[in-house]
């Protein structure tokens, strides 16, 4: 008999799962029944058209919206449903929008120390090793004005990453810069995330950003998950018609 212990077949609990969230907008269904589970360490990109319903999914998670039926649960225990919920600051979660600027009157230093609580000299410690990693000690103690896009877009990143959140919400974050950045800051965005074993969920609208940067692809039209797999496999065996249609579109 093979007492082997089934370890092995365990499924660790996810980071993120929500279920069968749904919400309406004037009678039409904007997010209709999204299901997704992100483990720690794991990228997912929420890729479709705009309109599609990506930000109003993000925004349930982050707990400013409310869904209309569905549940959310971190680490496996529930923090929102239609009855119970846990307040926005209250669910470790690290937030990165396009038009989530820093604030203009905090040096650098002090808006990556902004989410920060206890004791002055770990705060720093902390502020100082995420500089560090973004490659920017040296404007701790200048201003945001003084810093380029790309820059500022990094110490966003710095500041979301700061309290070490249990997840990571990323709306569209590198669409305010031009192309030319643009790669750079990818990669170094992902080689941070991944060291700092947060789950991920990524917006965006731009099928060539969710390829370099998800581990796995959730491709939503109408409000639905209409796919879902690693890129590879999303890219190369198209679910429809419009699947295709929207890889090969320029955006
Ligand atoms: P995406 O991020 O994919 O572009 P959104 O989630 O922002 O899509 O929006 C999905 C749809 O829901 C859009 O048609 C948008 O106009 C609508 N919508 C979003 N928020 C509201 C709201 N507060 N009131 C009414 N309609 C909304
Ligand atoms: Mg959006």
């Amino acid at each position: 008999m093979n007492t082997a212990p089934e370890a092995s077949l365990m499924q660790t609990t996810p980071r993120l799962e929500i279920r069968n969230l749904k919400r309406h907008f004037g009678g039409r269904a904007v997010v209709d029944d999204v299901s997704l589970s992100i483990k720690a360490g794991q990228v997912t990109c929420l890729l479709g058209p705009s309109g599609c319903g990506k930000s109003t999914t993000l925004r349930m998670i982050a707990g400013v919206e409310m869904q209309d039926s569905g549940e959310i649960y971190v680490d496996g225990k529930l923090i929102c449903d239609t009855i119970f919920r846990v307040p926005p600051e209250r669910r470790e979660i690290g937030l990165m929008f396009q038009d989530f600027a820093l604030f203009p009157h905090l040096s650098v230093a002090d808006n990556v120390g902004f989410g920060l609580k206890g004791a002055k000299e770990t705060k720093r410690a902390r502020v100082e090793e995420l500089l560090a990693r973004v490659d920017l000690m040296r404007f701790i103690d200048g201003y945001p004005h003084q810093l380029s896009g790309g820059e500022q877009q990094r110490v966003a990143l710095a500041r979301a990453l700061a309290p070490r959140p249990r997840i990571m919400l990323m709306d569209e974050p590198f669409s305010g810069l031009d192309n030319r950045l643009r790669d750079g800051i990818r990669d170094e965005t992902l080689s941070l995330l991944k060291e700092e074993d947060t789950a991920v969920l990524l917006v965006t609208h731009e099928p060539e950003e969710a390829m370099r940067m998800a581990d796995e692809i959730a491709l939503m039209r109408g409000g639905k998950i209409v796919q879902q797999g690693a890129p590879y496999n999303v890219y190369n065996r198209p679910v429809d018609h419009a699947a295709v249609a929207f890889f090969s579109d320029t955006n």
